[in-house]
């Protein structure tokens, strides 16, 4: 790459209502905060002006109406129409949701219909999109990859990721957002430590003109989904390089890019700036919004009093599967009531299986596990298949045995 990035930081002390409010007083203030990030970070006329504008928000699926995990509906609005005063041919608003979940049912459930017909600009459900099989020489996990066509057809791609901490990935910013252009039958695989070079391959199929990371009620703790909002942060990040961004949100965060394998990677193998030394940060200065994000935990270990978490020569993708599904009943205050459980994920030997408490059920999660298990395991054996199973697997095999008879 060429001379440093530059990325946009802007901060409001008072921005009106929250990410469910559709007012125009609320609308109206996002839309002013976006703006002046956009504004600092590019010269977005030029960059959208008769151009057909792809937006890409991070809609992973609904969540319960006090956890915000997708990216605030006002900042989708405030691009969308910046992009149709900056003269853009048409504006589109695309994703495809979490494993399992369709666009269509996502998008209405979270409103982003309403926002579209708001503006009168298009969405896209990548689901439902024609699906353009794409060789991609250059990467690592994938030999090839299919990507709805409308995001190849754009013109402009703009990634509008909600600004989250993650158990697997640490965060998830641009870089990762971009998995939404990966459908299902390529969602699970290489999610385990290879997630980072599989999201870093998306990265090369195209790379987004533009980032707007929603920082206004981000997330800590056991995001992507189970974390807590910060609420009236109200903070957005934007630049050119997804990368720089991502840096750059992470700094904001209060950790350090370089333990972002995303970051590091993409910037090692030059996609955009990962290093803080060389990016330009404008706008409000980084000391005035950087705070302690609070860090996921991955492991299951020790974290219920009525689970035994045996993680064995395991990789984050079960480990993810687990922790994701525990914290999940824990949220709905069911953990309780599974009882006694021994959660066994990667390679074990099982040698020893009378050290495992015998009136526990064993839940075996992960092909690994299942596979070197034991016949002299002791008490009820359950399995979870898959490598990895998806992160809410094992909760729905939890939710079936003890909840839905
Ligand atoms: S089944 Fe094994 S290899 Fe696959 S994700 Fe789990 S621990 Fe990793």
């Amino acid at each position: 790459m060429g001379s440093n990035s530059i990325v946009a930081i802007s901060h409001s002390d008072n921005l009106s209502g929250s990410p469910t409010d559709l007012n125009e007083k609320s609308l109206n203030s996002v839309a002013k905060l976006t703006k002046k990030a956009i504004d600092k970070s590019c010269n977005f006329i030029n960059l959208v002006k008769d151009k057909t504008v792809l937006l890409k928000p991070n809609l992973v699926r609904s969540t319960p109406p006090n956890i915000f995990a997708t990216t605030d509906l006002r900042v989708i609005y405030s691009v969308a129409k910046m992009a149709l005063d900056a003269g853009a041919s048409k504006v589109i608003i695309g994703d495809k949701p979490g494993w399992k979940k369709s666009a269509r049912s996502v998008f209405g459930e979270l409103g982003v219909d309403k926002i579209a017909n708001l503006l009168g600009v298009e969405t896209c459900f990548f689901d439902e999109d024609q699906l353009l099989e794409l060789d991609l020489p250059a990467s690592k996990v994938f030999n090839k990859i299919f990507v709805p066509k409308t995001v190849m057809d754009s013109d402009v791609l703009i990634n509008l990721p909600k600004v989250k901490t993650h158990i697997h990935t640490i965060v998830s910013l641009g870089i990762k957002n971009l998995h939404g252009i990966v459908m299902d039958n390529q969602r699970l695989i290489n999610h385990r430590n290879d997630l980072a070079y599989k999201l870093v391959d998306i990265l090369r199929v195209k790379k987004p003109s533009l980032t707007v990371s929603d920082c206004i009620w981000p997330m800590e703790g056991q995001g992507p989904l189970n974390g807590r909002n910060i609420k009236n942060f109200n903070v957005v990040v934007a630049g050119t390089d997804v990368v720089a961004v991502d840096a750059v949100t992470c700094l904001i965060m209060g950790i350090d890019p370089s333990e972002v394998d995303t970051i590091r990677i993409a910037s090692a193998e030059g996609l955009g700036y990962g290093d803080p030394k060389k990016i330009s940060i404008v706008g409000t200065k980084l000391t005035r919004v950087k705070r302690h994000f609070k860090r996921p935990c991955i492991s299951a270990a020790g974290v219920y009093s009525n689970v035994l978490s045996m993680e064995a020569g395991v990789c984050q993708g079960c480990l993810s599967c687990v922790r994701h599904s525990l914290d999940r009943l824990a949220f709905e205050q069911k953990m309780q009531r599974v009882g006694q459980i021994t959660v066994c994920s990667g390679k074990h030997s099982f040698e020893k299986p009378e050290l495992l408490p015998a009136k526990n059920e064993v839940w075996l999660v992960g092909d690994c596990a299942s596979e070197t298990s034991s016949k002299s395991l002791i008490g009820k054996v359950h399995r979870v298949p898959g490598c990895p199973p998806h992160i809410y697997e094992l909760y729905n095999s939890l939710h079936k045995e003890h909840f839905d008879s």
